[in-house]
């Protein structure tokens, strides 16, 4: 076993392949070969919309890249929907609502949401492929987290079609009818399973779009609805940028919207739908606070911290943006950190060793770089690991802001990026009171050895899920949501059904 002062030369640069010495790669510890996933992905070089259960040309005959953000490479042309084609999908979707999906009983509409879920199980290693050439997300997470997640929600779902009569007891439950959806670039393949199945189980058929950057594996989907046998109409994908986001919240026969993305999109779509009578869900964004108490297991809350920040180079609107340590182990709490994203591999998203993959697109990189700035111009110090980044393609080191204060725009502000900001705090007010002083409350975390403190913080904090000594763990049957700006509206377990039905 070499010892660590001894580790740098156990891998010459020559047997390096290609890549930079060791020593100056993430992941001081150890220099690992590349070990590349390398099922085929199966991609199509051009894909069109997906409307009455085809695969139609746009009208507009536009189509725009889908760029790996790994490397900057062109991965496949997308169709631009325009409102002609958004039109399109909702007359199908009315169409399959009122003559098939709408009457079929909930056991015979749980067979294709089962058959959804085993297709995409049996193709799991194909979608993680394309979803992580999508999106940049390492592979480790699409093959371990977002796809296996994607079926369990489908599962799960599938099993609720027919015991509708226990989402409400007591009461009827019918579906709304068509619905709108749209979604961000985090989670496509996940945010997409968290849309549709609940949307399904209940008779609702749906016209959803994609974002921009990661339509990929929506429209891969739509291959298995084809080979699920899924009756044309009851899903419709819409991809494009631009204009048809809000063609899809705004069409009149959409009888409910459900909208996941920024605060920001969400504030324009609720204004603009004001008045109508159209139903509204909004998934929104976060700055959730990650507490940790002296007394919490220190090594298991640093683990925490880094999965509730880094995990998908922070593009999570969970994401445990800001520590908050109780001040007498503050300065422990920050050495292990400093000592663990040392050994964090930024790099490769396919390859099976990277813990943190490709920043999303461009626009997100010069985003979380404009707010790292903003960060050190305000005063806060910053920690980033040394290494050298991949030349080609969007990727960010891991960064953590230490005597941040609360006024301070990294506090504040959603970066959406590998970018922790860390305040302290001595007693449990106060820390309740700093976690909840902010416009949003999607979730917290709370690291304390004692039961009774994760009871009062779970009371006290405003957000919709609070984890006590774990972050990011998700079950489709536990209701994830948020409180005030983070938007409103449940998904997942049966709250979330509720949110797809009327009730008489
Ligand atoms: P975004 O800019 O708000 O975009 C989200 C989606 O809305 C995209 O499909 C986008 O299309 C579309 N869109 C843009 N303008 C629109 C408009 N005027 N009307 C209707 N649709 C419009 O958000 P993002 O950058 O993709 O995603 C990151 C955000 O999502 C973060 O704030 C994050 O916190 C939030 N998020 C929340 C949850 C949750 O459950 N609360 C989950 C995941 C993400 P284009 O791609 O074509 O622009
Ligand atoms: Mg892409």
């Amino acid at each position: 076993m070499p010892t660590l002062t001894e580790k740098k030369s156990i891998r010459p640069a020559s047997r390096a392949q290609g890549r930079p010495a060791p020593e100056l790669i993430f992941g001081d510890l150890w220099e690992y070969d590349p070990a590349p996933e390398t099922a085929d992905p199966k991609l199509k070089a051009r894909y069109d919309l997906f409307i009455d259960g085809r695969f139609v040309a746009p009208k507009s005959g536009q189509y725009f890249d889908s760029i790996n953000p790994a490397n900057e490479t062109r991965l496949a042309k997308i169709a631009q929907a325009n409102a002609a084609d958004v039109d399109a999908a909702y007359r199908a979707a009315q169409n399959a609502y009122t003559k098939v999906w709408g009457k079929l009983p909930g056991r015979e509409r749980a067979k294709y949401i089962y058959r959804i879920a085993r297709l995409l199980q049996d193709r799991a290693r194909e979608f993680a492929v394309a979803e992580t050439l999508d999106g940049g997300k390492p592979i480790k997470e699409s093959r371990d987290f977002d796809v296996p997640m994607a079926a369990a929600h489908f599962f799960y779902h599938a099993g609720w079609a027919d015991k509708l009569d226990y989402v409400a007891p007591g009461r009827r439950v019918a579906p709304l009818g068509v619905v709108g959806q749209v979604i961000p670039w985090n989670f496509p393949l996940l945010m997409l399973a968290w849309k549709l199945a609940p949307a399904l189980a209940l008779g609702n058929c749906v016209v959803i779009k994609p974002a921009e950057t990661t339509s990929i594996t929506a429209l891969k989907l739509a291959e298995i609805f084809q080979d699920a046998g899924l009756p044309p109409g009851v899903v419709n994908i819409v991809t494009g940028f631009g204009d048809t986001g809000a063609a899809v919240m705004g069409h009149p026969i959409a009888a409910k919207v459900a909208f996941t993305g920024s605060t920001e999109v969400g504030k324009i779509i609720m204004r603009s739908l004001a008045g109508t009578d159209k139903k509204m869900t909004m998934e929104l964004g976060g700055k959730a606070a990650n507490i940790v108490f002296a007394d919490a297991p220190i090594d298991q809350a640093v683990e925490g911290i880094v999965n509730g920040i880094f995990f998908n180079q922070g593009h999570v609107c969970c994401a445990g943006s800001r520590l908050l340590v109780q001040e007498s182990v503050a300065a422990e709490v920050l050495a292990k950190l400093k000592n663990r994203i040392k050994v964090l591999r930024v790099g490769d998203p396919l390859d099976k060793n990277t813990d943190i993959g490709a920043i999303n697109s461009a626009e997100q990189l010069a985003t979380i770089k404009r707010l790292v700035a903003a960060g050190v111009k305000e005063g806060a110090t910053l920690y980033q690991p040394p290494g050298v980044l991949p030349a080609k393609g969007y990727y960010f080191r891991p960064t953590v802001f230490s005597n941040v204060s609360m006024s301070h725009r990294i506090a504040r502000e959603e970066i959406f990026g590998p970018v922790l900001s860390v305040l302290t705090f001595r007693t449990v007010d106060e820390a309740v009171e700093k976690a909840n002083n902010t416009a949003y409350g999607l979730s917290a975390g709370v690291w304390t050895d004692k039961g009774s403190r994760i009871l009062k913080m779970s009371t006290e904090l405003k957000a919709g899920v609070v984890w006590a000594n774990t972050y990011n763990k998700f079950d489709p049957t536990s209701p994830f949501g948020g409180y005030k700006e983070s938007g409103f509206g449940r998904e997942g377990g049966r709250q979330g059904l509720l949110d797809y039905c009327q009730l008489a």
